[in-house]
């Protein structure tokens, strides 16, 4: 076995490098792969084109005549870049995309043919896909169905269609139905509030800038874990003796190999339309962040899992592999998205961009006001929304928020609530930066400080949108931006209800308006924290307040099935309760296997590996110590050796046959809510720690010749 680790040493030390070829000006490509609006004009008759911009922008029907047009135009694009398949490409629960592909060439006519029914609709055979018994409940199939406000591209030689997955009797089985009909209920509420300010908003949309960290290994080192390969993380591994403690990766410079990988995908994303625009080394050794400009969320949400599987075939060209997981290696950061998110106006306004007109700024604290009472009313639904095995390693561990949901909005914005709330004044504040003025005669201009930043917290304000950091960094994004969309709408659907009754009270619009605000910074206030989100204190702190610390995943997923959720989900049309049942069933599913799959991994290296080699140098310093003894040399220290390595081989003996009992236990569970639950606290709970200290001491004890698994500071630092 530790021949196979050195093998794979030497593999990765000695790869030649790929070359890079910059294909020309970004300018040049950007896009060349998406069928979009400036192709369809080009190839569409004008009638036909108008019609798919008004799909496009108002969400109107498109009739089969369109979409023949469409479908044939979208064909011969594709051709002549060499496309011989289309498919739907869809996101079914799995957290991954789907897709099937069907050949263009139709063999009876002889010629290759994509009509407009096939664009519109279409029946993947989806019986693998979890649908939490919906399904198998009404007996229904499942279609996949365009989604036009995502453009189609062309990927491989495939022409993606980007689709939602429904059942026959409307229930969503992916990632996207409910986040789109999440949009639409923001975008009613939020055009609502914003025509007490403004009558000429008819349309609120919010945008999206993912940032993805990820890590990167060596292809033969990850091959040579079997816990990367079947768990996407390491279960075991002692931590390296430089970690991340210097912070001397973050922003450093990039090694060569990782460069001409980042290039290399960054090309790709680029032709296909995806506005990659930062790339950074991440704080732990070997991670690394890109960025794409902010988009509109749907296109955001397409193009974040679009990226990610472009990124994974891009590195098989490098022999890399990249790792999406929330916490690939104990004792360093987790991989985390950052999801930047505002809301932005038909015409043109961002309605978190404070600014210098009066009039804009109140609807800039409107909107500021809402989203933090959102969070504070339904902040277990928010944590539900980016609950998964995973993350649940990643929360509240190094460099990554708590599992404890709470807003950052800097010093500047605190002080103008915390006068807002006390006496609807505001104070003065000098300096050279933007001048903030309030909507109201009476409050004078504050000034506004867009570089306050906090770095640990898990839902930040950052000068002109929020930033929602405790998404996982596998996640499919669509999950969380459906929850935090929805809550806002809720919110803003009380808010416009309640100025309604300050007015018909005879309040003035404005003074309405900031009367409700008033109420609500008092009501919400619990949830702000500017303090360090990552320490010991703020725990205890926010347990004081009365604000929920949910570990775990399966407990957490509760917060979707409450009573108060199940409401706001029916009210704004996003899931009804069938599918909110379903989902959770999935999910809880989805954390049994994982936590299964991990449990698993952890008996097999124990067994087959750890031990034997354990064994195998017990044995030599056996051997020594004899050999030691019958020259009367003192040989203390060797027994103390043996002894340790006697007791951490017990450890392990009885903690995975024990491990495998109490998984026996749980699986003869048959609620998935009570099965998820006892893995997380019998088998996870128990035993993942018991068993990883004694191999991590054991991994510090035997010869390194030995080690049959790669270690950290072999994967970590590659250059
Ligand atoms: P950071 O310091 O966290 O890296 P940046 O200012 O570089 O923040 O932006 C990070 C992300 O936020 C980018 O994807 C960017 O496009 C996105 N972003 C910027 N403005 C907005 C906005 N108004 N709405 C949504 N995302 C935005
Ligand atoms: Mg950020």
């Amino acid at each position: 076995m530790a021949k196979l680790r050195f093998d794979a040493l030497n593999q990765a030390n000695n790869r030649p490098t790929v070359k890079v070829e910059l294909p020309g000006k970004i300018s040049e490509y950007f896009g060349q792969d998406v069928f979009d609006l400036k192709k369809m004009q080009a190839l569409l008759s004008p009638d036909i084109f108008k019609k798919v911009r008004q799909a496009i922008d108002e969400g109107l029907k498109i009739d089969m005549e369109t979409a023949d047009a469409i479908a044939s135009a979208a064909k011969s694009w594709a051709m002549s870049k060499g496309a011989t398949h289309f498919t739907h490409w869809f996101q079914p629960l799995t957290g991954t995309t789907a897709e099937k592909h069907d050949t263009f060439f139709d063999h009876i006519i002889g010629l290759e043919k994509f009509k407009g029914n096939e664009l519109v609709q279409q029946e993947p055979d989806a019986s693998s896909f979890p649908s939490g018994g919906i399904r198998s409940t009404f007996e229904a199939r499942g279609y996949t169905a365009w989604d036009p406000s995502s453009p189609i591209f062309v990927y491989g030689v495939t022409l993606c269609i980007p689709t939602v997955f429904v059942s026959y009797t409307g229930e969503a089985l992916d990632n996207k139905a409910p986040l789109l009909k999440a949009v639409e209920a923001v975008d009613r509420a939020a055009t609502k509030v914003c025509q007490l300010f403004d009558r000429k908003v008819t349309r609120v949309k919010p945008s999206l800038g993912c940032e993805q960290e990820y890590f990167v290994v060596d292809k033969s080192l990850y091959n040579s874990r079997p816990d990367l390969v079947m768990a996407g993380r390491t279960v075991f591994g002692h931590n390296p003796a430089r970690g991340q403690q210097l912070d001397d990766h973050y922003f450093g410079s990039i090694p060569p190999r990782i460069y001409d990988f980042m290039k290399d995908f960054e090309i790709e994303l680029l032709k296909l339309g995806i506005p990659v625009s930062t790339r950074h080394n991440e704080v732990a050794p070997s991670q690394f962040e890109v960025a794409p400009a902010f988009e509109e969320i749907n296109v955001a949400t397409d193009h974040n899992q679009l990226l990610m599987d472009v990124m994974n075939k891009v590195a098989e060209r490098h022999d890399l592999r990249v790792m999406f997981h929330e916490k690939p290696f104990a004792g360093l950061n987790g991989n985390g998205k950052h999801n930047n998110w505002s809301l932005m106006t038909n015409t043109g306004v961002n309605l978190f961009q404070p600014s210098s007109s009066a009039r804009d700024n109140l609807v800039f604290l409107t909107f500021l006001v809402n989203t933090i009472k959102a969070v504070y009313d339904h902040a277990d639904l928010l944590r539900a929304s980016i609950a998964s095995a995973g993350n649940d390693h990643r929360l509240g561990a190094n460099e990554a928020p708590p599992a404890i949901m709470s807003v950052f909005i800097g010093s500047q914005l605190t002080s103008v609530l915390d006068e807002l709330e006390k006496n609807g004044n505001i104070k003065v504040e000098k300096g050279d930066n933007m001048y903030m003025k309030l909507g109201i005669d009476k409050i004078p201009p504050i000034i506004i400080d867009n570089t306050d930043r906090n770095r640990t917290s898990p839902f930040a304000f950052t000068g002109n949108k929020f930033e929602f950091r405790a998404v996982g960094g596998s996640a499919n994004i669509a999950a969380p931006m459906t929850i935090l969309n929805l809550i806002v709408a809720e919110q803003l659907t009380q808010f416009y209800s309640e100025v309604q009754k300050e007015m018909n009270k005879g309040a003035e619009r404005k003074i309405g308006v900031v009367n409700v605000l008033r109420k609500y910074i008092k009501d919400s206030k619990k949830i702000r924290f500017e303090g360090d989100g990552y320490s010991e204190i703020w725990v205890k702190e926010a347990e004081k307040r009365g604000l929920s610390n949910i570990r775990d995943t399966p407990r957490a997923l509760d917060a979707y099935l409450s009573e108060k959720s199940r409401r706001i989900f029916k009210r704004h049309k996003v899931l009804n309760d069938v599918e909110l049942d379903a989902r959770n069933e999935i999910n809880w599913e989805a954390y049994i296997m994982k936590i299964q799959i991990e449990s698993r991994v952890m008996g097999d290296l124990v067994l087959n590996h750890i031990i034997p080699t354990a064994i195998a140098y017990q044995n030599r310093l056996i051997n020594n110590a004899n050999g030691l003894k019958s020259l009367n040399i003192n040989n203390d220290e060797i027994l103390v050796n043996i002894r340790k390595i006697t007791d951490y081989i017990e450890t392990l003996n009885k903690g995975i046959h024990d491990m495998t009992e109490e998984r026996k236990r749980a699986n003869k569970i048959e609620d998935n809510r009570e099965r998820a639950i006892a893995y997380c606290d019998d088998v996870k709970g128990k035993y993942f720690e018991k068993i990883r200290y004694a191999v991590d001491k054991l991994e510090l004890l035997v010869d390194d010749e030995d080690w049959p698994l790669v270690k950290y500071r072999e994967m970590l630092f590659l250059r």
